[in-house]
């Protein structure tokens, strides 16, 4: 069985930057589990999956524009921090997992003030060329829920409350 549309494939992956610093790595947990042709997974990686078996280990380079964007840099705005209660302390250099009406976005605070905050509402990533190390470690149909929702279920994919 190949990694291919309406496929369930498990992965581990480390991710390097261009510089070569590990940015993140799913070997200190489970595996991940994407729905291929869903949109899952950024689009570099996913491509690079197509065609992929069981136990195949490669790595792939991929540009900003197929990974998480290029920056923007007029892309910082300012939110009231009694927007932010409940985040605890907010200090400059931190990711915030902010809920917007178009869903979760991650944002940089880049300048602390008494009542606002600025933040980089660019993606963490935005801007890199990553490589990812992929080891392909299962493949299986999706089933007509999967396919459905647009997800994959179970260890590794979306769960549901
Ligand atoms: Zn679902």
């Amino acid at each position: 069985m190949i990694a291919e549309k309406d496929k369930v494939v498990t992965f581990h992956y480390t991710l390097k930057n261009a510089a070569g610093d590990e940015m993140e790595s799913s070997r200190d947990r489970d595996p991940m589990s994407y729905l291929h042709g869903a949109n899952n997974i950024i689009s570099g990686l996913e491509k690079a999956m197509l065609g992929h078996e069981v136990n195949d280990k490669f790595s792939v380079t991929v540009e900003p524009e197929e990974a998480y964007g290029v920056r923007a840099e007029d892309n910082i705005q300012r939110i009231p921090l009694k927007r932010l209660k409940g985040l605890g302390k907010i200090a400059v250099g931190q990711i915030l997992n902010l809920q917007t009406n178009k869903g979760p976005v991650q944002v940089t605070v880049v300048k602390m003030g008494r009542f606002n905050v600025d933040v980089d509402a660019n993606h963490p990533l935005a801007g890199e060329t990553l490589t990812f190390d992929v080891e392909i470690t299962d493949i299986r149909d999706a089933s007509e829920e999967e396919a459905k929702h647009g997800h994959a279920h179970g260890p590794g994919g979306h769960q549901h409350d």
